[in-house]
């Protein structure tokens, strides 16, 4: 395929390429070089995989504004996309990029936000429409928005569109656009979803993936920090107090555990905020303005609310989960490292996750490195050293000589040493306070199923391994009005106390009913209160287990 490395060879206009030339584009990206001089010169439809970062919008937006038809009122072109952010940041960025071609109308719709001003600005008139698939629907039974003299279709983000949930409106949408129309689609991923929409709605479609990863992401590194389970939010704080200059985006799994630790991270004193999908446009508007202006410094949010964000310069992208998909973790570490900085990528892990981290350096060819969870002492040294070079930097205004008489009259008996100390700890102590108590949050890297420990639904589990490597062992005497149930996993089967806890809560016996738990290499003890572990048996024996017939069997001591 034609590929092109000055924007002037591209055949664009001079509106288009003054305009980015004032935005600072110097050359295409790979995604712009491959797509751009393809839309130009040919008609088919095109699927394109590229990951965030690489500079799809520009990509189908430059030579759709190329291709705009200024005379016409009807909208001519549809951008479809997850997000109501992203919704806005693809009309800011064709603005950006159409600034010298007077009249043109862009008109984002999406949910969340009142429906009679969009309707407002469609009837005004939309050369191009940015849309959320829910809205726009929508609109289109309003007869407010109208679609069907549209020549180009973006599906940009097409696989978030998807897991978000707009099959049904997606489907609707594409089948009321007009046959003689363009089609493209952008996504990260090709899940099968993604295909069938291909499939189904696009005319032979050339596809396109930018082999090469995000410009940034060769200056990403990848850390990981392994701890207990119970001690993935004292993690984040240790990572958030040893960076004191941390601009970064957490990402967590859902909603909930994204409300969870924003609301932690604010009543511990951080600058930091949520961002997902229940909050309401204002609010998301709100976070999202105070985060890129830096007046906060953790952004916490789900994949979702972040897809397609562009913010620059984050010294981090926190992993507080690793994300389900292998994939969508290089989508949010391609998030830092960008316009070629140093980008980091954390990933906080517990003991189960290791073989995560390893699948995910398959997927991204490159190496995590293990680092410990910096300790007080650690995390002190930087907070003070930070602290100096800031009062360092301090200017010093005129305005304080007028107070100097008092100042020194004040301190006239300290010595400058004394002084030193007394303002460090003014700023310091509840830090120290803080950190006084800090236990080691590291885990050793052997530490594993045997050692005596606190499963997470508070069930007390010794260590059954008297002999990890015995295939069975005595269980010794259960507790009063408890009784062994003798089953055959073990270590050998990966077994840990809280898969025992799932299991029995699949049976349909809580915690209440759990005692002790003894694992062996190959046999199991599970004490349970003696009203239920004959029905604990004859729900175990013979079931399968990660594909293994059990015999379970009472062992009354
Ligand atoms: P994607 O949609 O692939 O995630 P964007 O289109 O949002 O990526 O672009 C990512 C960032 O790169 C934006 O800040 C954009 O302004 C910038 N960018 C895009 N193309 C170029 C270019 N040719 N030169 C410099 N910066 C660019
Ligand atoms: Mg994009």
């Amino acid at each position: 395929m034609e590929s092109v490395n000055d924007f002037l060879e591209l055949g664009l206009s001079n509106e288009i390429l003054n305009a980015i030339a004032e935005l600072g584009f110097e050359k295409p990206t790979p995604v712009q070089a491959m797509v751009i001089p393809q839309l130009l010169a040919e008609d088919n439809d095109i699927v394109c995989l590229a990951q965030t970062g690489t500079g799809k919008t520009a990509a189908f937006g430059l030579p759709v504004l190329e291709y705009l038809d200024m005379e016409a009122d009807r909208t001519q072109v549809l951008v479809l996309c997850p997000t109501r952010e992203l919704c806005r940041q693809i009309t800011q960025d064709l603005s950006n990029y159409s600034k010298y071609m007077d009249g043109i109308r862009i008109v984002p719709v999406y949910g969340g936000a009142g429906i009679m001003g969009q309707i407002k600005s469609l009837e005004k008139g939309a050369h191009i429409i940015v849309a959320t698939p829910g809205r726009l629907l929508d609109l289109i039974k309003r007869g407010a928005a109208d679609i069907s003299g549209i020549r180009t279709l973006i599906m940009d983000e097409a696989d978030e569109m998807l897991n978000m949930g707009f099959k049904e409106e997606l489907d609707a949408i594409l089948e009321q656009a007009p046959q003689g129309r363009r089609s493209l689609l952008f996504s990260a991923t090709l899940p099968k979803e993604v295909e069938m929409i291909a499939k189904s709605y696009m005319k032979d479609p050339q596809m396109v993936t930018v082999g090469q990863r995000n410009a940034g992401s060769d200056n990403v590194e990848h850390f990981y920090y392994m701890v207990r389970e119970e001690d993935r939010y004292a993690a984040l704080k240790r990572i958030a107090d040893f960076n004191p200059d941390i601009y970064a985006i957490v990402f967590c799994k859902t909603r909930e555990q994204t409300q969870k630790v924003a609301d932690a991270l604010q009543k511990d004193g951080y600058d930091a905020d949520a961002l997902h999908g229940d909050l309401s446009q204002a609010q998301r508007d709100s976070v999202m303005g105070r985060f890129k202006r830096k007046a906060l410094h953790m952004l916490v949010a789900t994949d979702v609310a972040a897809r397609g964000i562009d913010v620059n310069d984050l010294t981090h992208v926190i992993n507080y989960n690793l994300p389900q998909e292998i994939e969508l973790y290089t989508h949010r570490s391609g998030r830092t490292g960008r316009a070629d900085k140093k980008g980091v990528s954390i990933a906080i892990i517990n003991q189960k996750e290791k073989g995560k981290i390893r699948r995910i350096e398959g997927v991204i060819r490159k190496q995590f490195t293990r680092l410990p969870v910096p300790g007080a002492r650690e995390i002190c040294e930087k907070q003070l050293s930070h602290l100096i070079n800031e009062i360092n930097g301090v200017e010093v205004r005129d305005d304080i000589y007028t107070f100097m008489p008092v100042i020194n009259e004040m301190w006239d008996s300290l010595s400058k040493e004394d002084l030193v100390k007394k303002i460090l700890s003014y700023e310091f102590n509840r830090f120290f306070d803080y950190y006084r108590k800090a236990k080691d949050l590291n885990i050793p890297e052997k530490e594993k199923r045997g050692r005596k420990k606190e499963v997470s639904e508070g069930q007390e589990v010794t260590a059954g391994a008297k002999d990890k490597k015995a295939r069975d062992g005595d269980p010794g005497v259960c507790e009063k009005g408890f009784s062994w149930l003798r089953v055959n996993l073990g270590y050998r089967n990966k077994i840990l106390p809280r898969d025992i806890i799932s299991i029995m809560k699949a049976c349909g016996l809580g915690k209440k009913s759990v005692g002790r738990i003894e694992i062996f290499g190959e046999f199991l003890y599970i004490g349970l209160k003696d009203n239920i572990v004959d029905y604990a048996k004859s729900q175990l024996d013979g079931a399968t287990y990660d594909r293994r017939r059990l015999s379970a069997s009472v062992l009354r001591k």
